[in-house]
Parts: structure tokens; sequence; C-alpha cells
């Protein structure tokens, strides 16, 4: 480990729409810099997963928020738990990303959520992903940055992704168009919608390699740890 690494543990939002690469490049910052990777898309996933298990409706407000309360999540090595479930492929269907949706539309639920996320990173020394980790979650984060790729490269990327297509690989014109409308509904919606902090870099990763983008990124956390020294 470089000894700047260890001189402050930082909060490091990554936000940005689907497919654009948030969890690899989260993964692999978090791994650089031995910090806590959270993915906060798969707690609203969990979270509508156990909804549709225990016949809550994914629209019932106050029952879904009381889910979310109650629930025990835990992020360890990729493998995704709510309860001691192990849903981590379970959560990434074509139609787990549309439930997923609809209870983040919730600001009962996402008030939780957000709650739990923060708990999350009281000491720092985490990289979390999301939509509004940078605008709502933490703005006051270290680094913030939005990343984004052209509809098309997204696509074909969640397109060829078998492990979130329940071990199909989709076609990119349906993978397409179902990623436009969950762009649409994410950046429209009532309660923290996807939009880039205005303190925020914006990375865009259309046709360059992830180590590429990693190393973007690891140049920023130095200059923010390094650079406020
Ligand atoms: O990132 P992922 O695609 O797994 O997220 C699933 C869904 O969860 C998103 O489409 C979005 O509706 C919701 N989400 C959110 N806020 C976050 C993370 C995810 O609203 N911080």
């Amino acid at each position: 480990m470089l000894h700047w690494q260890v001189v402050k543990r930082l909060i490091i939002a990554i936000d940005g729409p689907s497919g654009a690469g948030k969890g690899t490049l989260a993964h692999a910052v978090a791994r650089r810099l031995e910090y806590r990777h959270v993915d906060t898309g798969a707690m609203y996933r969990a979270v509508a997963w156990k909804a549709l298990q225990d016949g809550v409706g994914l629209d019932d407000e106050p029952a879904v928020a009381a889910l979310a309360s109650a629930a025990a999540f835990a992020q360890e090595d990729g493998v995704i738990r709510i309860d001691g479930h192990d849903v981590t492929r379970a959560i990434r269907t074509p139609d787990m990303d549309k439930a997923a949706a609809r209870v983040a539309k919730l600001p009962g639920v996402r008030a939780i959520l957000v709650e739990r996320q923060r708990a999350l990173a009281q000491d720092g020394g985490v990289v979390m992903e999301g939509r509004d980790i940078g605008t709502v979650v933490f703005p006051a984060a270290d680094v913030k940055v939005y990343l984004d790729a052209s509809p098309d490269e997204r696509a074909r990327r969640r397109a060829g992704d078998t492990a979130h297509s329940g071990g199909q690989q989709g076609t990119v014109a349906v993978v397409a168009t179902d990623l436009i409308e969950r762009d649409r509904t994410d950046s429209t919606r009532a309660v923290a919608p996807l939009t880039m902090a205005p303190d925020a870099v914006y990375v865009d990763t259309t046709g360059i390699p992830i180590d590429d983008v990693v190393e973007r990124v690891m140049a920023l956390v130095k200059e923010r740890v390094v650079g406020s020294r």
C-alpha cells in the first residue's frame, strides 16, 4: 500500500446510469485502496426481491419501507444477501431491474435505505455506487465521479453480461429499450432523481478500457489526499 493511501479514509461516490460500469469500477477502486465497496443498487434490488417473496405490493410504501427497515443486508465478496438469503443471481434479471426501480421511487423506502447507507460509511474508507450518492447520501463525499457511456455501449455491455440476465444473453435491441426506459424512470422520479452533482467529475467510458478508467479515478483520489495535506 502506498503511504498516501493510509493518510485519510475517504468516501468515494460513484453515480451514473445503468450499464455505465459503476460496479466494475467501484470494485476495482475499493480493492486497490482496501476500502469497502457498497453497491446501493443491490440494496434496492434486494428490497424488491423480498417484497415479491413476502407478497408485499411493490407500490405499498409503508409495507416496503417497514421491510427495508427490518431487513439484514450483507455484501461480501460479490455475494448479496438479505435476511440470510443469497440473492446474488436472483436480483439481476430484467424483471428485477423494473421491480427495483419501482421501489426506488418510494420516498419512505429511500429515506430508510439512505440512512442505512450512511451508517455503512461512518468511518470512511468506502466506495459507494448508485444514483444519488454524491447528491443525497454523501453530498460532502471526498471524491465524486459521474460515470457515463453512450446508450449503445451500455446496452451492448448489459446484453453480454450473463450474470445480469439470469444466465441468458439478451438481445441488444431489447436490452437497449429496457435501459432507456429505466434511465427515464430514474431521471424523472420526484425523489432523488439521477442527476450529476455539480462538483462531480464526469467520466465518459465509451470505448475506454476499464483499467484506464480505474487509473483516472485513482489519480483523483490521490489528488484529493495529497492535495489536502
Ligand atoms: O445500480 P442498479 O442498476 O443495480 O440499480 C437498480 C435500481 O435501483 C436503479 O434502476 C434505480 O432505480 C435504483 N437505485 C436508486 N438509487 C441508488 C441505487 C439504485 O434509486 N442509489
